[in-house]
């Protein structure tokens, strides 16, 4: 038996499964995040939010596939890999693999380092592109991401700390397709980490331990850590926090004064830049590799 404290319910096993499944199928109804005959793209990481939100769409009937992006991480990219591979099995999906090093000649390690910046400052962005980009390319209309109500409430809270207001204008479940975009939607938004963790151990899903080795310190750790706190004394403030966040950003936000985005005008991706912040990197690591390729050819010190 698990109880939950925010919805004052206690459930078994097979209970939990139904009970999140329900929550989830809830919201893509609320929020039209997506509809039975479109094509879906899940972004798989290995860890349990993803592959969880793979096997309740599936087993809701929806037609969704798997995309991993491996980022080059020793060992715990292929541990992921599997994770990922095992379960496309156990549903019967296509399961597709990208590498960031096709794109950038290197891993994500690599290109922290020439950035001189955290990993996780850049690695979201380009997580994005290649999503959106394949997405497009393999005909998928949506793009679904396990994000949920823990991932979004912290998020919510450095916004409103820092009134990033074109940030929280564009902060929900489901943002729209437009120009270049895919549809990007999170059907695990209202359901808590806790409630994610049950259902994982009752379906017996096998995934990665433990977070990405490159997130320590993020800043979004802290603020999970605060608003579990606040959870822990008034239980269910989590969910009225972002439930009542998204009524009020439609009145807040009527005027929809969105920034006008151009193409990119070496890759096409939507940008406020001529360059799109993706091709900027590229270039920037590109440089420094061949840089550093011709130092060492030359005997110089790297
Ligand atoms: Fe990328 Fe940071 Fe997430 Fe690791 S923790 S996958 S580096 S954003
Ligand atoms: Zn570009």
């Amino acid at each position: 038996m698990v109880f939950f404290r925010s919805h004052r319910i206690a459930l078994c096993k097979d209970c939990i499964k139904t009970f999140v499944e329900r929550r989830v199928e809830r919201t893509i109804r609320s929020y039209k995040l997506m509809s039975k005959g479109e094509r879906i793209l899940v972004a798989v990481s290995g860890g349990k939010d993803s592959l969880v939100l793979w096997q309740i769409l599936t087993n809701l009937g929806y037609e969704a596939d798997g995309m991993f992006i491996d980022l080059g991480i020793p060992e715990f990219s292929e541990v992921s890999w599997e994770k990922c591979e095992k379960i496309a099995q156990k549903l019967s999906r296509k399961l597709f693999k990208v590498k960031l090093e096709d794109y950038f000649g290197t891993n994500l390690i690599n290109i922290a380092k020439i950035e001189r910046r955290e990993p996780c400052a850049f690695c979201g962005m380009v997580k994005r592109y290649i999503m959106n980009q394949r997405a497009i390319s393999e005909g998928y209309q949506v793009v679904a991401t396990g994000h949920h109500l823990d991932d979004e409430t912290s998020v919510l809270l450095g916004n409103v700390l820092n009134w990033q207001v074109d940030y929280l204008r564009r902060q929900g479940p489901n943002l729209e397709e437009s120009d270049g975009f895919v549809r990007k939607v999170k059907p695990l938004a209202l359901c808590s980490e806790d409630e994610i963790k049950s259902y994982a151990e009752a379906s017996e899903i096998d995934h990665v331990e433990g977070s990405c080795p490159l997130s320590k310190g993020a800043t979004s750790h802290f603020y999970k850590s605060i608003i579990n706190q606040i959870e822990e004394r008034m239980p269910g403030t989590k969910l009225r926090f972002y439930k009542e966040f998204l009524k009020a950003k439609k009145e807040i936000f009527m005027e929809n004064k969105s920034v006008k985005l151009m193409p990119c005008s070496r890759c096409g991706y939507p940008t406020t830049a001529g360059i799109c912040a993706f091709c900027r990197l590229i270039d920037r690591v590109k440089t420094r590799i061949q840089l550093f390729q011709e130092r060492t050819q030359f005997g110089e010190e790297p």
